[in-house]
């Protein structure tokens, strides 16, 4: 799948970058050890990493440890570079819920020898998100309860107002970097709670306003 689908229309849109906020959430930058960024910590995964919604998220074989991160997901809706803030939300197309799955142990050996993200981050089936809706559909996006639940259990559990770089900022700073396109996407960052998923947990995201988006680890 390298596409996402609107939820009410089932509208298919083909996806086309995929940018990822890290340390966006001040008490994940806690539990991770790492510092509260002064500008926002960027990466991308390719559009191969998607993964629709009832889908099963595979762990390639360098990696014995996968994490799973609730965050946020925009859906970029026109083509833009150099965006002003004040402008910025007006690119925004749709919401949904996704997770930023990653090899932890992979990452960690990456930040110890100071070497790139793309292979924890970016893998197969590394980025499910679940149907998308119109942005109509939300009222305020900084104003959402964000949790995520494996095999039932609450893992992650915050609201997207504790998010340090807020939507306006965010687009104007990516569109500053890369020119953003329709079918783009953003994952905003987690919040606190990460851990490990493996072999057989169910994954059931959940985001207000947006729904529900259910993965497996196979
Ligand atoms: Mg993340």
């Amino acid at each position: 799948m390298r596409t996402v689908t609107f939820r009410s229309s089932g509208r298919i849109v083909p996806v086309g970058k995929i940018l990822c906020l890290g340390r966006n959430y001040a008490e994940h930058a806690r539990e991770m050890l790492a510092e509260t960024p002064e500008t926002p910590v960027v990466f991308i995964k390719p559009a191969t990493a998607l993964l629709g919604d009832g889908g099963e998220i595979t762990i390639p074989p360098v990696s014995k440890e996968l994490h799973y991160e609730v965050e946020m997901v925009v859906l970029i809706g026109k083509e833009g570079k150099r965006i002003p803030a004040s402008e910025a939300m007006n690119y925004v197309e749709g919401y949904g819920v996704g997770l930023d799955m990653t090899l932890r142990d992979v990452q960690a050996d990456a930040k110890k020898k100071g070497l790139p993200w793309s292979v924890a981050k970016g893998f197969d089936t590394s980025a499910p998100v679940s149907a998308f809706v119109e942005k109509q559909a939300v009222a305020d996006p900084h104003t959402l309860d964000i949790s995520l639940k494996v095999n039932g259990i609450t893992r992650q559990r915050s609201n997207t107002k504790n998010m340090i770089f807020r939507l306006d900022f965010v687009i104007a700073f990516l569109s500053g970097i890369f020119t953003l396109e329709p079918g783009d996407l953003i994952f905003t960052g987690t919040p606190e709670g990460v851990g490990p998923a493996v072999a057989g947990n169910v994954l059931e995201a959940e985001l207000e306003s947006v729904g529900i988006l259910i993965v497996r680890v196979r």
